[in-house]
């Protein structure tokens, strides 16, 4: 079945002329046809510009196109629906942006296009990228392949939810607390959050901007570290990206990892932790150790400051970042009479309530008065962070915690109570804060219910080749990325 392929795997068929991309592409769209009804991954798919994209990379491989020079030829590539495609809708999973068409395409988009992806499909998030459930979509949520009672993570839940089930081989989500990591880790994938500057993020409608990066999603690490090669380096559109070489990620995958040094953060390990994701993380270190990692335990002292320092940097920059949406230049519109009434009725019916509440929270943090009290001191905290992970990576390579403390939690479990969905980014949202790398791989199950755990390896900035391949060695000497979910049978 093509639609269950990896992407190298559909690239030999590929370049063995043994499939064609129509027939690969046709693979993902019938499975959508099948599971998308049930599983709410996709917001949109446009079959024909997909099948008409799948046709050109046909003709391409016919003339004789190089697949070292398109490493991403005829492979269906999915997208998060914060990331603009040209012609396409362009909806944040919020009302607002009403009828909106992106005119350009991201230039993460137009890098997978030159590499010859077949770019399709609006993936459901929650609203703006504020969550962790994809229950603040205001399209609906998006279901866990594994049990579709829960959660599938979020923001980019339908993005892990199409990876998942086959929908797609690969896809794009945005992380600014944990939101690529956390859909993977409780969907069974691989997500990658780049460092901070790795990848442009022109045509990634901004949530957090000291924070927000692209990152890809898939079914292996190997395909996670395709994907980072084809969006990452420096751009002229993104100021905030930065000029450091992309290196060939998947060459290196495959190298041992003897004496790689691992630290394992105590403060990770207790707390709201479910014993069987201690204990799988736990089986994880051993098995990195029986690989040649030195694992040894460290310090991140700020740790207990995260969440808070977190909800008031974010809230504070997409209280500034939302205020565009007033009706006036794009989206929907509510007509009030004048405009102060305009934009008011404009985001009082645009905006859910999440995004209402983070509006909110983030004026007052930044309003005289408070300003110091909150923003500025959170902003030193933040460095207390970044710091503890400096000198943390000064003794070891890679740091390995959970990624979630929980396995997929039931919808509507936390949706009444914010505090307790914040509480879900405990473990994912000092990466951000401290502009580093992080990835969350497969580590095993939950007993009852059957559901996928992730481990989160934490890297140095711009370490992105080390943290690919200590996952990579970890993935494939375990067999839980093997695993697939039942729905998608
Ligand atoms: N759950 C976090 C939030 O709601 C992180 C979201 C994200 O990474 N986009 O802000």
């Amino acid at each position: 079945m093509l639609h269950q392929l990896t992407i190298s795997e559909l690239t030999g068929k590929l370049t063995r002329r043994e499939v064609t991309a129509c027939e690969a592409m046709e693979a993902c769209l019938s499975q959508i046809e099948k599971t998308d009804a049930r599983l709410h991954a996709f917001l949109s798919v446009d079959k024909n510009d997909a099948l008409a994209q799948a046709a050109q990379a046909d003709a391409a491989i016919q003339a004789g196109a190089s697949f070292a020079e398109q490493p991403l030829l005829g492979i269906p590539i999915a997208v998060k629906d914060v990331i603009a495609v040209k012609n396409q809708p362009l909806n944040c999973g919020s009302k607002i942006l009403g009828k909106y068409i992106s005119p350009f395409d991201a230039t993460v988009v137009a890098k997978m296009r030159a590499a010859g992806a077949i770019v399709f499909g609006r993936l459901n998030m929650d609203e703006f990228a504020m969550g962790s459930s994809t229950e603040n979509s205001a399209f609906g949520a998006s279901r866990n392949p594994w049990d579709t009672d829960r959660t599938p993570g979020g923001s980019s839940g339908g993005s892990a939810v199409a990876v998942a089930a086959d929908e797609c081989l690969a896809a794009l989500g945005s992380d600014t607390g944990g939101s690529i990591r956390q859909p993977a880790a409780l969907c069974g994938i691989v997500g990658l959050k780049p460092t901070y500057g790795r990848v442009s993020r022109y045509g990634l409608v901004a949530y957090a901007s000291s924070l927000d990066q692209i990152g890809p999603m898939g079914k292996c690490v190997a395909d996670t570290a395709i994907l980072l090669r084809a969006i990452g380096g420096r751009d002229p559109l993104d100021a905030t990206s930065v000029d450091e070489p992309v290196p060939d990620y998947a060459k290196s995958l495959g190298q041992s990892v003897k004496g790689a040094k691992i630290g394992l953060p105590k403060e990770y390990l207790g707390g709201g932790l479910d014993p069987e994701i201690g204990q799988a993380v736990q089986a994880a270190v051993r098995q990195l150790e029986s690989l040649g990692a030195e694992v040894r335990e460290i310090s991140l002292p700020h740790t207990e400051y995260a969440i808070a320092t977190y909800y008031i940097i974010a809230t504070a920059e997409a209280s500034a970042n939302l205020a565009r949406f007033d009706g006036v230049r794009y989206g929907a519109r509510v007509d009030g009479g004048d405009p102060i009434e305009l934009y008011r009725k404009t985001r009082g019916a645009g905006f859910g309530p999440e995004v209402k509440r983070r509006i909110i929270l983030g004026t007052y943090v930044l309003s005289t008065g408070y300003y110091d009290a909150y923003y500025l001191r959170a902003q030193k905290v933040r460095t207390l962070i970044r710091q503890d992970f400096l000198n943390a990576f000064k003794e070891v390579d890679a740091i390995v915690t959970p990624t979630t403390p929980t396995a997929a939690f039931k919808l509507g479990e936390k949706s009444q109570d914010p505090l307790q969905m914040y509480l879900n980014d405990i473990f994912t949202i000092s990466c951000n804060l401290a502009g580093i790398c992080g990835i969350s791989v497969p580590c095993g199950f939950t007993k009852y219910p059957h559901l996928p755990i992730g481990l989160q390896l934490l890297g140095k900035p711009f370490g992105e080749e080390t943290l690919l391949r200590l996952a990579h060695a970890y993935e494939q000497s375990t067999p839980w990325h093997r695993e697939r979910p039942p729905l998608q049978r």
